[in-house]
């Protein structure tokens, strides 16, 4: 069966293109209902784990899913114990956590040293700590305290329009650019070069930041000396699911795009294009949407929960935006491979199977023909065992 697209030629029993990963069964050629990272879900799905941890298999997938509905058990019931320490150290660090052990777990750049990744949050952190203390300490805290003590009062004529520029236009725009600037600098070493590298160092970056900024915002949990608060919990629960967990995805998904846009398809970085200056923008934008959002509706009866949905509806934007990104650029990748005829370093050279279906990939295949998964939205530990040649060289 030859492709309609790249021309290559498919067993017939083929799925999918095993160059282009076009669908070669029925019309479905874009691809829509089946992801190209995990090639059982849909593109326009919100499932969060293949979208942040592109590497891992449905096997691996599920174990994230476990921990992560366990610590929030943990996280919830140590709040309605009224321990908030726990709770807000907990909840701050679950995320980004959760991310290091995927990024070593999967093992995802085998030659870089761990190190670089505990750089990476440790760097991102520090700078988080000073914008943070600069923001809410040190220059704008009594804009702070005025706004949030007036939205905690329901007092919507007290809305201060300098605190709102300040904290929900002006902190977004800087906090992003500070979220960038690590992953950049790490995409741009050709080790990196991956979209999916880009989006991982994103990821990584942005969780960080969120968890040392939560920290900084609620220092005072920490050092005021009660261990135990009996009142207000179920105002704190949503406060802590919201401003700590799903503020942390946010964040992470959110530079997670922009740093993906500069790596760019196909091999090396694209760099700061129109493309990644487009996608720095809806970065930030979306961060700006989240906070006002987030602060304007403190003002209104029930404003901790519609912060919350608010949230919820602001991740659902960003997790479909990076499928669409994923999914485009992977099959526009695989197509111009494709077209250049010999084979791309991207390639499996020897018989080997696909991490999704174990069903056995073809030679020098882009995409799984039976599942249409993407070979190189594996770990780099997977794709050199692919890429292991018969005389035992890495190729
Ligand atoms: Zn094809
Ligand atoms: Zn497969």
């Amino acid at each position: 069966m030859t492709c309609p697209t790249c021309n290559s030629d498919n067993p017939d029993v083929a799925f999918y293109c095993h160059k282009c990963g076009t669908s070669l069964r029925g019309s479905a050629s874009t691809r829509a209902g089946s992801y190209a990272v995990q090639s059982s879900e849909g593109v326009n799905q919100f499932a969060l784990i293949s979208t942040i941890m592109p590497a891992t298999n449905r096997e691996t997938a599920d174990n994230y899913r476990w921990a992560m509905i366990a610590s929030a058990v943990l996280i919830i019931g140590a709040t309605a114990f009224g321990l908030l320490p726990i709770a807000v150290a907990a909840a701050a660090f679950l995320i980004p956590v959760a991310y290091l052990v995927y990024i070593y777990d999967v093992n995802l750049w085998e030659d870089a040293p761990a190190p670089v990744v505990v750089g990476l949050f440790l760097v991102t952190g520090g700078l988080s700590v000073l914008v943070s203390l600069i923001f809410y300490r040190w220059v704008f805290e009594s804009q702070f305290l005025e706004m949030v003590g007036g939205s905690a009062r329901g007092e919507a004529t007290s809305l201060s329009i300098p605190a709102l520029l300040i904290f929900a236009i002006l902190l977004p725009v800087v906090a992003e650019v500070v979220k960038n600037l690590p992953g950049v600098l790490l995409a741009r070493m050709p080790q990196f070069d991956d979209m999916i590298d880009g989006l991982t160092f994103g990821v990584a970056a942005g969780t960080a930041y969120a968890a040392f900024e939560t920290i900084v915002v609620f220092s005072s949990v920490f050092t005021s000396g009660d261990f135990r608060t009996e009142q207000g919990l179920s105002t704190w629960i949503v406060v802590i699911v919201n401003l700590m967990v799903v503020k942390s995805l946010i964040y992470g998904t959110a530079t997670g795009i922009a740093v993906a846009a500069f790596s760019g398809k196909g091999e090396g970085y694209d760099g700061f294009t129109p493309y990644y200056v487009k996608n720095f923008a809806f970065a930030a934008g979306v961060n700006i949407l989240y906070w006002l959002g987030v602060r304007l509706a403190a003002y209104l009866p029930f404003g901790q929960t519609i912060g919350l949905l608010w949230g919820f509806v602001i991740l659902g934007v960003l997790v479909i935006r990076i499928r669409v990104m994923m999914q485009a650029a992977l099959l526009e990748a695989a197509i111009e491979d494709a077209a250049k005829a010999g084979t791309s370093k991207r390639d499996s050279f020897v018989e080997t199977f696909c991490p999704e279906c174990e069903n056995m990939l073809l030679v020098g295949a882009q995409f799984c023909i039976a599942c249409g998964t993407s070979v190189r939205s594996t770990s780099h530990q997977a794709r050199k065992h692919m890429n292991s040649s018969p005389q035992g060289g890495v190729a």
